[in-house]
Order: C-alpha cells, then sequence, then structure tokens
C-alpha cells in the first residue's frame, strides 16, 4: 500500500511536468516569400512551433517539431527544397543540461550564485537578504501582484535619499517567462550597483534611484519551473480555449504575451488576436494586471525626478532595440530624441564586443527584429518621456536560443556590464544628467553626437 502511494505520488509530479523528450528544433532561413509563407504554413498547419514571435525573408527562425510531427516535417521540407538545419536533436536533454549548475565555480553574493538559474523563491529571498544588508541604501518594493496573486517584487537602490532633484532609472526582468538569462544579468547588475569598485559603475549607482524587478512576470516564470520550460506569456486563464486546430494543447490559449499588452499602438502591428499563439496582445490593452503594475509603477516614477533609463531584458538574438517599434525606418524620428538613443546603444554594443566579441546590432524592431506593439520600452518611452529606453535582447543568436547553458551567465553579464557602463557615459556626455538639457533638439544632439564622435574616438 505504502508503495502505490508512493508510486502515484511519482506518477502525478511526472504528469504534471511537460516533457520536451525528442523534441528538435530546427533553423530555416526561408530565402523569398514563397519559402517565408511555407514557414508560416508549418506553424498555421501544427507541424511545428515558431520560437521567434515573427518570421522574415532571410531571416534565421528556429521551429521546435513535436516527436510525431518530425517525419512529416522532413518530408515536407526535403519535398519544398527550403534549406535547414537541425539546431537540437533532443529539446529535453538541452533542458536538463540547462539545470545542471556550471562546472566552474563562480561567483556568488550573499545566497545567489550565477553557476545555475535560479527560481522565484530564491531570487525574492535573495532580495530580502540584500535589503537586510544595505537598510540605508536599499528598500524592499512590490509594485502589485499577477494573475495569480504572486508578488512581483524589486528593490530600491538610492545611494542619496537626501538629494532633492532625483535621476531615476529602472529595470525590468522577465516579462517572458522562458527568457531565463534575464532574471540572471538583472541580479548581476543588482549586485555590481552595490559591490563594484569600478568608476563608471559607482557614477552610474550612487547617481540615480535605481528600481529594479528581475522577474515582473512571475506567474510565467514559476510556470518554466513546475510545468512547461517553454511558456512564455502569463497564466491568465480567463480566454482558455481549444488550440486542437492549431495542432497545440489547449493550455496554448491560456496566458497574453505581456509585451503586446500595452496601450501604446496596442494590436497595431507584429501582435496576434488569437488566444493560442505566443503574441496574443489581450483581449484589451491592458488587461492584465501585471502589465498594469508595470505602468501604474511608472506613472508614479514619473513625476519623482528625471527619469532617464527604462531598460527591459529578453533573450534571444543580440540586440539593442531603440523605440518606436511599431514603426519603419522612415518613421524613427517619431521618438524625438531617436540619434541620441542610436548613439548611446551603438557606443554600448561596441564596448560589449571587446570583451568575448560578441555582437549585439542596434537598430528600432523594424529594422533589427521585426515590427511590434503594445511592449512596455515604447509605452515608456512615450508615456513616461524617458530619455533612455532600451529593449535588450540577450544571448545568444540561436544556438540554445532560451536554453542558453549556465556557463554563459557570467560572461554574458560582464559584456552588458561594460556596455551599461559606456552608455550612461554617453548618456551624461550628452548631457541628460542635468536638467536643462533633458530634451535637447534633434539638432543639438545631432551636432553633440558629432563631437562626441570625434572626442571619444
Ligand atoms: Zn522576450
Amino acid at each position: 500500500m505504502k508503495w502505490f502511494i508512493f508510486c502515484s505520488f511519482i506518477f502525478i509530479n511526472v504528469a504534471a511536468k511537460r516533457t520536451f523528450e525528442g523534441y528538435k528544433v530546427y533553423k530555416i532561413s526561408p530565402k523569398n516569400v514563397n519559402e517565408l509563407n511555407f514557414v508560416k504554413d508549418l506553424e498555421r498547419d501544427g507541424i511545428g512551433q515558431l520560437w521567434d514571435d515573427q518570421v522574415n525573408v532571410d531571416f534565421e527562425a528556429r521551429i521546435m517539431v513535436k516527436p510525431d510531427n518530425v517525419e512529416n516535417f522532413l518530408n515536407k521540407m526535403d519535398s519544398s527544397g527550403v534549406g535547414y538545419k537541425v539546431m537540437i536533436g533532443d529539446l529535453q536533454r538541452v533542458i536538463n543540461e540547462q539545470m545542471q549548475p556550471n562546472q566552474i565555480r563562480s561567483s556568488s553574493y550573499l545566497s545567489y550564485s550565477w553557476d545555475r538559474y535560479h527560481d522565484l523563491d530564491t531570487i525574492y529571498k535573495w532580495l530580502d537578504e540584500i535589503v537586510e544588508q544595505y537598510p540605508n541604501i536599499v528598500t524592499s518594493v512590490v509594485m502589485g501582484q499577477s494573475v495569480e496573486g504572486r508578488d512581483i517584487k524589486g528593490i530600491v537602490i538610492n545611494y542619496k535619499p537626501e538629494k532633492e532633484h532625483k535621476t531615476i532609472g529602472m529595470i525590468e526582468g522577465t516579462l517572458h517567462a522562458r527568457e531565463w538569462i534575464s532574471p540572471a544579468v538583472v541580479n548581476w547588475i543588482v549586485k555590481e550597483f552595490l559591490t563594484s569598485d569600478d568608476p563608471g559603475v559607482r557614477i552610474m549607482a550612487e547617481n540615480i534611484e535605481w528600481h529594479i524587478f528581475p522577474v515582473v512576470n512571475p506567474d510565467g516564470y514559476v510556470y518554466t519551473f513546475t510545468t512547461n520550460r517553454m511558456w512564455r506569456k502569463n497564466r491568465s486563464t480567463y480566454n482558455f480555449q481549444s488550440c486542437s486546430a492549431f495542432g497545440l494543447d489547449d493550455d496554448m490559449s491560456n496566458g497574453i504575451d505581456l509585451n503586446r499588452n500595452f496601450n501604446f499602438h496596442w494590436m497595431s502591428t507584429g501582435a496576434s488576436d488569437n488566444p493560442c499563439t505566443n503574441t496574443y496582445a489581450g483581449p484589451s490593452a491592458f488587461s492584465e494586471p501585471e502589465a498594469r503594475a508595470i505602468a501604474n509603477y511608472v506613472l508614479g516614477l514619473k513625476d519623482q525626478g528625471r527619469f532617464i533609463y527604462y531598460y527591459g531584458f529578453h533573450s534571444y538574438t543580440q540586440l539593442f532595440v531603440i523605440p518606436y517599434s511599431h514603426v519603419n525606418i522612415s518613421g524613427v524620428l517619431e521618438a524625438d530624441n531617436y540619434s541620441d538613443m542610436y548613439e548611446i546603444a551603438v557606443r554600448g554594443a561596441e564596448k560589449a564586443k571587446e570583451r568575448y566579441n560578441t555582437t549585439y546590432r542596434v537598430g528600432i524592431a523594424a529594422e533589427i527584429l521585426y515590427p511590434m506593439s503594445g511592449t512596455s520600452f515604447d509605452w515608456v518611452k512615450h508615456e513616461a518621456n524617458v530619455a533612455v529606453s532600451y529593449l535588450i535582447e540577450l544571448r545568444d543568436l540561436g544556438e540554445y536560443g532560451f536554453l542558453l547553458p549556465p556557463a554563459q551567465i557570467i560572461p554574458n553579464s560582464l559584456e552588458i556590464m561594460d556596455a551599461l557602463i559606456e552608455m550612461d557615459r554617453v548618456t551624461r556626455l550628452l548631457g541628460y544628467y542635468s536638467k536643462s538639457t533633458l530634451i535637447l533638439g534633434s539638432f543639438n544632439a545631432l551636432v553633440l553626437s558629432i563631437v562626441l564622435a570625434i572626442l571619444i574616438r
């Protein structure tokens, strides 16, 4: 009897967690519109699930194929003549490997180490430890609750609480659940702000009041640990429906893509009204409590001082994305200090490359990714008039994608920190720390960029 209970317990646990055994991930690069439509049809017909939100001609798409569909997929690929390559032969094996700590001893700070990925409880406990460690500098903050009632918890780092004119920065991690490198890098930044001796880090840490939230989608993040490693959205069940027409589990209809739910050009491009997709924008703008919590928090900060930074960390594809994401190349100047943001990001990307030769591309979404709308960083840029707002896509370029090995956590963090220091330096040189030059005219900015380019080189 005891054994029966024990075995039942095991069975329940195993059944609850989705396995990706035998799943394969292929790389496909459609060369023309016909090939592009062929790739889109593979997803529409339920043969595979794209890892990318959207695909384009000459874009390297990743498609995940379950074991039952592999033969059909290969037949279709071979008869179509579209080029493809297997990237991951057994997805579950790579998922398991990602859970294994890095063999090389890594640095840690208090109870948190960078040799592995950590669950939500560990991250939240660590934030509490930091508050205890730095009672005069760090305070705990909860911006709101998720659909399932979890706190969206963060910290405020303020070295000069008595300072009258505040300069404010905010960091958002893990809007998308499966992008585990995001909270790892955000937590590294927290550690650097509190412990680094680097003069560039000290300037950034001590002159800006930082509001840092490593996991703004806590339900989704927990779900990637307990049930489905590949989950992206939040866990709203409001729109539950059948997804069998797309060859998907009905669970796929749960959840809203939080980075399509913000009320700025909501549902205008690169977003879906189909709950069974990964880019489902929700029934209406700001339908989700997580998106509303971020928005309300940002609006609360807006009038407290000069709000100069908003960084949203995602993965993967190594990009610094500049607002706005719904416009095409001819519309870049809709963001009035686009040329400054471009300059700052290019300098950051150059710096990031120096350490390990990792390339980060810079531009608006339409240029380097695909147009999209309803994103947090665009909304923040527009509504709070934040000087410098970026969506940063971390490592890698698709070799592991969301399943980046823990051995890359520190290298990725180091190169991003290099970039942030440089970006802060250029932001300062451009005058964004001082009140009178918060909004520079495009002409001034252009002249200054040229002068800077000469000086800095
Ligand atoms: Zn993302």
